[in-house]
């Protein structure tokens, strides 16, 4: 059997488009001029993937679970859980996670500013400090903060259910409820509900925002929870592959899927954010630099889906343009062992400004891999490749026999 090779899944975030009219009807990815990524068409078999099933919009939470090989149906519960753990708090089986917002509420519970003037660090510190340690009958609270005003609460303990609806209005207005979605989570919404008051009760007086009032800030004066969901009780990736696997991601929620999934989650210098100004080259370095000590690496690269949903096709082309000056280097360094694929979690059409269902490009690129005759990588020339139309969950298993690692199935 041949030796082993090592696997880099590169996730061009949004990637995917539909025919722009003001491009001549090309997509963003067809306008743009590629020369590294359609050198890996030129050199690689080439295909299209629907991550979920066709004509299904994906999420990118459950886009990555697919494409790290699972079937989102059976193991995604909700996004809270990759919320809370994409800040570093994992749960454990039987937790309820909630993605939360300290928001600002007026005497009668009105929200009049969902992120609170965007609160930030330190002062969320010193508030989420209030709220450690928080019990309701036998239910522990655990708060951890994200980005700016935003944050993640765990409850733990026994009896408890995700089927509860959000408390945070989506809106300026009166705080919502949280109620029961099934009836075994009467419990549980109430654990919220309560909660919540006395997250109130706590912030309102808070030194901090005290202080905030003085200058005329609003206060961050309640915790808002929403997207309730269950921590998935899923095989992790190193086991279920027999690889060593690192992520390499700015945006929160999906380092929290790949914690979840046992991947090791590497910490980024401030320069790869995930935003528009991310440095991709700084970005693929560390991808590279992590193959040396895994067996996988999954690099997310976000900026195309950010101009996806700002409806801007020409930032989208600048930022593919980008993305391609990120691919020279990668084409440069590449160990030779090394089977890559490129391609995205989902589309996300600059005419929708939202992910669609339809089915991105994808090109596996390896020393021994068939070149297929694909001109070039974009949604319509990949569709001619050999690969044909799979689905996001083929892809790891595809990679695996690539990189002679499947276990053969019979003699
Ligand atoms: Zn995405
Ligand atoms: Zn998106």
């Amino acid at each position: 059997m041949a030796a082993k090779g090592r696997v880099l899944m590169v996730v061009m975030d949004g990637l995917g488009d539909r025919a722009v009219p003001e491009f001549s009807a090309r997509t963003p990815l067809q306008k743009a001029r590629t020369p590294n990524l359609d050198w890996f068409a030129r050199n690689g078999s080439s295909g299209i993937m629907d991550v979920i099933a066709p004509g299904v919009r994906p999420g990118s939470d459950t886009a990555h679970l697919a494409l790290l090989g699972y079937d989102p149906y059976e193991v995604y519960a909700g996004r809270g859980p990759f919320e809370a753990a994409g800040i570093g708090l994992v749960g454990k089986k039987g937790d309820v996670a909630f993605r939360c917002n300290f928001a600002t509420v007026d005497e009668g519970m009105n929200v009049i500013d969902r992120r609170a003037g965007r609160i930030a660090e330190p002062e969320t510190d010193e508030l989420l400090e209030a709220l450690q340690s928080l019990e309701f009958s036998g239910v522990e609270a655990i708060v951890a903060k994200g980005t700016e005003h935003r944050a993640a609460l765990i409850l733990r303990g026994q009896g408890l259910s995700p089927e509860v609806s959000d408390v945070d209005p989506h809106e300026l207005g009166p705080v919502w409820e949280s109620k029961p979605l099934a009836p075994e989570a009467e419990f549980t919404a109430m654990t919220v509900n309560r909660f919540v008051r006395r997250s109130h009760e706590i912030l309102d007086g808070h030194p901090v925002n005290e202080a905030r009032r003085a200058e005329g800030k609003p206060p961050a004066n309640i915790l808002l929870p929403r997207g309730a969901g269950a921590f998935p009780d899923i095989v992790p990736f190193p086991q279920r592959t027999g690889m060593s696997a690192a992520c390499v991601a700015g945006v929160g929620m999906i380092r929290g899927i790949c914690k979840v999934c046992g991947l090791d989650v590497l910490e980024l210098p401030d320069c790869c954010t995930g935003g528009l100004s991310t440095d991709m080259e700084r970005k693929a370095e560390i991808a590279l630099e992590a193959l040396e000590e895994h067996d996988f690496v999954m690099l997310n690269v976000k900026a195309a889906d950010i101009s996806g949903h700002d409806s801007l096709p020409d930032q989208k082309v600048e930022v593919i343009e980008r993305i391609d000056r990120m691919f020279a280097l990668i084409r440069e360094r590449l160990p030779e062992d090394v089977v890559m694929a490129l391609t995205a979690d989902h589309s996300t059409p600059v005419s929708v400004g939202d992910h669609s269902g339809d089915p991105v490009p994808l090109t596996i690129h390896s020393r021994h891999v068939v070149r297929d005759g694909t001109e070039g990588y974009d949604e319509a020339s990949c569709a001619k490749g050999r690969l044909g139309r799979i689905r996001g969950k083929d892809l790891m298993p595809i990679l695996m026999d690539l990189a002679n690692r499947s276990e053969k199935f019979g003699a």
